[in-house]
């Protein structure tokens, strides 16, 4: 159910697609750096972490240290981008258009 244009009461609204469609793309894109950026964090973290255990575990704990940091850091990162995409989607464009006046709602 398409809702009347809150600016002239006209019915001939139409659904904006391309809003939703620009807010998955920067979601997308945002996830995907912030996923590398966290990724390359994480690495990092999981070695030194991994690194101060290798004198207890041996050099199997700073690989597998490093891995984990690395899958978790940029799975962090793909959350994150995912749901500020969502938001900026749901935030910043409007989901219908009015063809009578060219409102935005
Ligand atoms: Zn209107």
């Amino acid at each position: 159910m398409i809702p009347d244009c809150p600016a002239c009461q006209s019915s001939n609204v139409q659904r904006c697609h391309y809003g939703k469609q620009i807010g998955g793309s920067i979601g997308a894109v945002a996830g995907t750096f912030s996923g590398f950026a966290g990724g390359t964090r994480g690495a990092i973290q999981g070695a030194r972490v991994g690194a101060s255990l290798m004198s207890f575990a041996g050099p199997a704990a700073g690989a597998s240290g490093a891995v984990i940091g690395a899958v978790s850091g940029g799975l962090m990162g793909c959350i994150t981008g995912l749901k500020l995409g969502a938001l900026v989607d749901k935030e910043l464009f409007s989901q219908y258009r009015c063809a009578q006046c060219g409102t935005h709602f």
